[in-house]
């Protein structure tokens, strides 16, 4: 197969070097790519929110499927457009990405089918969103509607807190909902139609700093599998909020193709859905990759295609991931910061180095983001792959950069 794959970051990065592994890939395209995804692609220039010159770029390279990193593209329609000329594509239509793109959307399909959620109310203006604080419980979480990049949420530990969150709002759609108790876990499945399969589940770290402190950021670091998401609590989220999900989509007309990304709060009651994405989690993707046996695009294929696939077939092995950002990040980050000892960390047993703020720069690898590279190893458990990130991490040089060292700390001390 010919594949043109959608993005430029490191989700991007470790998807290129699964899919280039993969017997039915002959030839992988990335658009626009980064010098880490160059390794297994060529890169071309192409904007992949831009419909037409993706188009085009599909049409050039003879795409037998394509493959959408991002949100961004997939809320913009990129699928639809890439479909209507009959491309094979992994990825939802604009319609099904609403998932993502709206949480309001998804909130009301929760309440309509009875997936398991945080109680909630649909706002429109900043008067009646101060006057409908009073029916909740402090804390209280306030959401502004569509796509914010993690930024439009707040957790509001005071009423201050909501009242001020809201008010820096503004008018316009928002989200107000209960506070869920609880530890987080993501949930990735495959889903096409009516039909849904478990890919792998993971755990992330939102927070900047050590002992999750600080400001939200993309994610510091993750790993997969997460434990604390048992077989059974895999099952029921499965049965009660995946799977009523896509049928509840296909229902209304717009099923849903490709992976879903639960992310579901552990309650006393069970699991409840906190959000959906409807890509890849990034650094969630780095960490599950490398954990993925056989012809992963052969899979994505099937699933694009509405083929029967089998349930993708993950090595028991544990992956960790860790983010190397740039001094600075998640506020005004440095730019320009020169990056050595990428080979010298991937001699290190199970590691894999991927690349998502990168640019080559004469020859020398400078940073060029926030997140600079998100550093991956696989071992037996947790602690082996644990032991290995950061000895590769160690051997990297990045005067500008920095990451926690405490990936993956709760599931460690459990295990302990
Ligand atoms: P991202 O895509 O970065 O996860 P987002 O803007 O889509 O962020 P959410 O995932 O809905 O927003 O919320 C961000 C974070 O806020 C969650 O990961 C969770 O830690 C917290 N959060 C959201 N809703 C709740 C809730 N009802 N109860 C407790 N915590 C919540």
């Amino acid at each position: 197969m010919n594949i043109l794959l959608l993005g430029s970051g490191g989700r991007e990065d470790a998807l290129a070097w699964r899919l280039k592994q993969s017997p039915s890939c002959d030839r992988l395209v990335a658009a626009p790519g980064n010098p880490g995804i160059a390794r297994w692609a060529e890169c071309l220039p192409v904007d992949p929110c831009n419909a037409g010159a993706v188009l085009d770029l599909a049409t050039t390279i003879g795409a037998d499927l394509v493959v959408v990193g991002p949100e961004a593209p997939l809320v913009a329609g990129v699928a639809d457009a890439l479909r209507a000329q009959g491309f094979l594509v992994f990825g939802p239509d604009a319609a099904a990405a609403q998932l993502e793109g709206s949480k309001g959307f998804t909130k009301d399909l929760c309440a309509r089918v009875g997936i398991p959620t945080a109680r909630y109310v649909r706002i429109e203006t900043e008067g009646d969103a101060l006057a409908a604080l009073d029916g909740f419980a402090i804390p209280v979480v306030i959401k502004a509607d569509g796509l914010a990049a993690g930024k439009g949420v707040t957790v509001a530990m005071s009423r201050n807190e909501a009242e001020s969150a809201i008010r820096a709002a503004g008018d316009g759609p928002m989200v107000i909902e209960e506070f869920l108790e609880g530890e987080e876990a993501s949930l990735f499945a495959l889903v096409d139609g009516e039909r849904a399969v478990v890919l792998a589940s993971a755990q992330d770290h939102k927070r900047v700093g050590e002992g999750d402190t600080g400001p939200n950021t993309g994610g510091m670091g993750a790993y997969s599998p997460a434990p604390v998401l048992t077989r059974g609590l895999e099952q029921r989220a499965m049965d009660e909020i995946i799977l009523p999900t896509a049928r509840a989509m296909a229902a209304a007309g717009t099923p849903f193709s490709g992976v879903l990304y639960a992310g579901l709060m552990l309650t006393p009651e069970g699991p409840k859905l906190i959000e959906y994405n409807v890509r890849f989690g990034d650094p969630e993707c780095e960490a599950i990759m490398p954990r993925i046996i056989g012809d992963f695009a052969g899979l994505l294929r099937d699933v694009a295609s509405g083929h029967d696939f089998e349930p993708p077939v993950l090595s028991t092995e544990a992956s960790m991931t860790v983010v190397i950002a740039a001094r600075g990040y998640p506020g005004d980050p440095a730019a320009g910061g020169e990056i050595a000892g990428i080979e010298e960390a991937e001699a290190v047993d199970g590691v894999t180095v991927f690349q998502a703020g990168t640019r080559s720069d004469l020859g020398r690898l400078v940073a060029n983001g926030g997140r600079v590279l998100a550093v991956t190893a696989v071992g037996a458990n947790l602690a082996t792959a644990r032991e290995r990130v950061y000895r590769a991490v160690d051997r990297i040089s990045f005067a500008d950069g920095f990451c926690r060292r405490d990936i993956g700390w709760r599931e460690l001390e459990r295990q302990a």
